[in-house]
């Protein structure tokens, strides 16, 4: 299954805490906000990146992560939203 994530990126206060818990798939950018690594950035400034089974607890730690809760987590197929 593959799920979607999607940060709102607007939003982010560069806390870290997501780059801390899954460093391969979030780190800090120049900014000071974080970037989800290899996503690709809406024109609303949220950034989006799909990624398989394999690669969701890490995101999801990273949403839980989360001190205001701008890191989502929707399931593909059924468009479920997880976080
Ligand atoms: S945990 Fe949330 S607020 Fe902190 S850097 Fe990551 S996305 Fe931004």
């Amino acid at each position: 299954m593959a799920y979607k994530i999607e940060h709102d990126r607007p939003n982010c206060i560069g806390c870290g805490a997501c780059a801390a818990v899954c460093p391969k798939h979030w780190v800090m950018g120049e900014d000071g906000k974080s970037d989800i690594v290899a996503s690709k950035m809406r024109d609303d400034g949220w950034e989006e990146l799909e990624v398989e089974d394999s690669e969701f607890d890490c995101n999801m730690e990273a949403a839980k992560s989360c001190p205001v809760n701008v890191i989502h987590l929707t399931k593909k197929d059924s468009g479920e939203k997880l976080i």
